[in-house]
């Protein structure tokens, strides 16, 4: 009893503390960004204009007032869950009536997966059609969201619901070990996806066309070529369509590889400006940061099924939430809705290492192109027109900046 006693309090304490302390980053990044409103600040007096300044600050400002209620929102939601009972009771009624197949209790963890996630539906709807849309940035319809949100949902249906069955069949079949066997089956789910999703599911949400011939396309051909980077086409996607927030990438594998670029991008820069683009995201990939990247997350993925199936075996644990040992479903549940208590801390951490790869990735496209300037005037205006947070406290950039700052990165550019 005793165990089960401290559970709880330890639970209770972590989503606490996680909250107390995410509320108090905004309330220091508020504050930071308030302190340097008045008038830009001397280092960015030359990166931006005074009226594009007070509209970063007022972005960020509302961006953290609707941060704030979300964050608050999620943990009432959250500690309800798992405070009422409400888990273990649905989960009984569910067994009793429609059994205790994988299929079954998949189903279950579905249905409190898709449960959880529209809690959270308000939230996003307010955040695109309130907040973006005050600030120029939504150009999604009501039609447009809802049907992409269906879509999501018929794919989690169709993709997401057959794995949480295979891996609780696995649960029955391979026995003590099945977690490496879950997890072997969720790395190979993960590479089909990575070659199958830009082939048949991006193009369910967005239209891609090849970039028409031209001055664009030859340069950025060029590059690829000068750079040693094979790709099948240079592709453009109708970002424009939701956002005007804008963005490169590229996708598949090998010879399946294809560079996509926002049509909002090919709008706002200049064409020097979308080579270094390009040049940064090929320098991601000349230094492998994308398979040492996926190798950290097949990592993490291979500790939380190891977790998961400790937990499963701690009846403590069970019994702290109110289920009776015996079944491993529970122990997914929770711990997919508690993993963020934990993950939350090493955010730093990661976002760390991924700073330290745009730095790499910028410097590349420095050496590339022959010189920053380019990449910095690509900057600036992708900053601009994103507004950007250019003043953010170190703390709270460290919580949430996977990109150094605007500042930080011309900064290096200018120092190599
Ligand atoms: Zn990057």
């Amino acid at each position: 009893m005793r165990a089960v006693n401290v559970t709880i309090a330890v639970v209770a304490i972590l989503l606490a503390l996680k909250w107390v302390v995410q509320l108090w980053l905004e309330r220091l990044n508020r504050r930071h960004v308030l302190a340097h409103a008045g008038a830009v600040p001397e280092v960015l007096r030359e990166i931006i204009d005074d009226k594009t300044y007070a509209r970063t600050v007022e972005y960020t400002l509302a961006k953290s007032r609707l941060h704030r209620f979300e964050l608050t929102a999620s943990v009432l939601v959250l500690a309800a869950v798992l405070f009422s009972g409400a888990l273990p009771w649905t989960f009984g009624w569910f067994r009793d009536r429609i059994g205790d197949s994988a299929w079954a209790l998949g189903a279950y963890l579905f249905l409190v997966g898709l449960a959880l996630s529209l809690t959270g539906l308000p939230l996003e709807w307010y955040a695109q059609f309130r907040l973006e849309e005050r600030f120029g940035f939504n150009t999604t319809t009501q039609k447009l969201w809802w049907l992409d949100r269906l879509k999501g949902l018929l794919l989690s249906l169709i993709l997401g619901y057959p794995l949480l069955v295979l891996v609780l069949k696995l649960v029955t079949w391979t026995g003590r070990w099945w977690w490496l066997w879950a997890w072997g089956a969720l790395l190979v789910f993960q590479v089909v996806m990575a070659v199958l999703a830009p082939v048949l599911i991006l193009p369910l949400f967005n239209k891609f066309t090849p970039l028409p011939e031209g001055s664009l396309r030859e340069r950025l051909l060029r590059l690829a070529d000068r750079t040693r980077f094979r790709a099948k086409s240079i592709q453009v996607m109708d970002g424009s369509k939701r956002s005007r927030h804008s963005n490169a990438f590229f996708t598949g594998f090998g010879r399946f590889r294809r560079i996509v670029l926002f049509d909002t991008l090919i709008q706002h820069l200049a064409e020097p400006e979308l080579e270094a683009v390009l040049a940064h995201e090929i320098g991601h990939y000349k230094r492998r940061h994308i398979p040492k990247m996926l190798a950290a997350g097949a990592l993490g993925s291979l500790v939380g099924f190891y977790c998961v199936a400790w937990l499963a075996r701690q009846a403590w644990f069970y019994q702290a939430f109110g289920f009776t040992p015996g079944n491993v479903t529970p122990a997914l549940l929770l711990f997919g809705l508690l993993a963020g208590v934990a993950t939350f801390w090493l955010s730093p951490l990661a976002h760390a290492w991924s700073r330290r790869y745009e730095y790499q990735a910028d410097a590349f496209a420095a050496q590339t192109m022959q010189e920053p300037r380019s990449l910095i005037g690509a900057l600036r205006k992708l900053n601009e027109k994103n507004l950007s947070n250019l003043t953010p406290h170190p703390l709270y950039s460290g919580f949430y900046y996977s990109h150094p700052t605007l500042l930080e990165r011309e900064t290096a550019l200018r120092g190599l």
